[in-house]
């Protein structure tokens, strides 16, 4: 069954960017260093800001991302801290590189997933996209944590260049034993900008037609699936996660967002200075959150409009969710 995942009021959400570095240079990539900084956050770092959105009666998912996260050398105390501080879940998103024997640190029961990032079924589309010979070392990062016993999902951003390659995947993640697997939608920001975004988004027929009926198919296979819903109806109404969840997007240079599309753009509301977090001045993200356009998302229509169609008398044909809303089909 598919079910529009609501957004959870009672639940923190922390992506935390512990460092900006990585061994790649994927196409669509969307850390910015000139507004997310270069540094590598000291271990002592992570674990006072870390605490900073730990809530009283709230649960908290903690995912560790990069750049590459296995780039950092004290991933694994990262991971650990995560759970002595009672996260609800504790997360890596990973290329599979797996650096420092990130494998051999923390146990099974310490992670729930490492998720891995792969963007096509065949190393000829993925390597295009994320480079030469990381669909293979991807695979075998994969083999080597489901060996280990690690729950793992997978990752796939899809754009026009990988588009066709989606219907193969769940017989691959089959095969591979993941556990769960997130079908993302391209965003024209970081690397992204540098390209004509004609050439990188997908039509949202082409996007009803495939993705929908792909997640299906996983979810038939045993693998919970999960893809963001994107388009809305203009009789479906509309949230901004900015506004009703709590959701953190933490950099190492102490910025942080409540709202993806807005990490290419120093809008962001919030920032974490010595052990402290403090709201930014105005003009911020949180001032466009508060923005009701008939288009849905503000930031869809500023940075990626494309994506929106309008009838003869300027009226928006259907409306853009927000970016974090997803659909999610169960395996029975
Ligand atoms: S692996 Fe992730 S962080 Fe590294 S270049 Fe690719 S998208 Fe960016
Ligand atoms: S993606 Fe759009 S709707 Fe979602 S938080 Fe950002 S501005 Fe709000």
């Amino acid at each position: 069954m598919t079910q529009t995942v609501s957004f959870k009021k009672n639940a923190t959400n922390v992506f935390f960017h512990i460092l900006t570095r990585c061994n790649l240079n994927c196409r669509h990539c969307y850390i910015n260093p000139a507004q997310h900084g270069k540094e590598t956050l000291p271990y002592e770092t992570i674990e006072k800001w870390l605490t900073l959105f730990m809530r009283a009666g709230k649960e908290t998912n903690v995912v560790f991302l990069g750049g590459e996260p296995s780039l950092h050398p004290d991933l694994s105390l990262c991971i650990k801290k995560a759970r002595a501080l009672g996260c609800r879940s504790v997360t890596v998103d990973t290329n599979g590189y797996l650096f420092n024997d990130i494998l051999s640190k923390v146990a099974p029961q310490e992670i729930d997933y490492f998720s891995f990032s792969l963007d096509g079924a065949a190393a000829k589309t993925n390597d295009r996209i994320r480079g030469k010979g990381s669909f293979r070392q991807c695979l075998a990062g994969i083999q080597q944590a489901v060996f280990r016993g690690f729950k793992t999902s997978l990752i796939y951003t899809v754009s026009r260049t990988n588009i066709d390659e989606l219907e193969s995947m769940p017989r691959l993640l089959k095969e591979l034993g993941i556990d769960r697997f997130f079908i993302q939608v391209i965003g024209i920001r970081g690397n992204a900008t540098d390209r004509p975004p004609e050439k990188l988004q997908v039509a949202r027929d082409e996007w009803l037609r495939v993705v929908p009926a792909v997640a299906r198919n996983a979810a038939d296979l045993g693998i919970t699936t999960t893809y963001p819903k994107v388009y809305l109806s203009l009789a479906e109404p509309f949230e901004c996660a900015g506004r009703v969840a709590d959701n953190y997007f933490i950099f190492p240079n102490g910025r942080v967002y409540r709202c993806p599309l807005c990490e290419d753009y120093p809008l962001h509301s919030l920032v974490c200075t010595g052990d402290r977090l403090r709201p930014t001045d105005k003009i911020n993200e949180c001032d466009l959150f508060r923005l009701d356009i008939p288009e849905g998302c503000v930031m869809n229509k500023i940075i990626q409009p494309d994506n929106l169609c309008y009838n003869p008398d300027g009226s928006p044909q259907y409306k853009i969710a927000c970016c974090l809303l997803k659909e999610e089909i169960q395996h029975t």
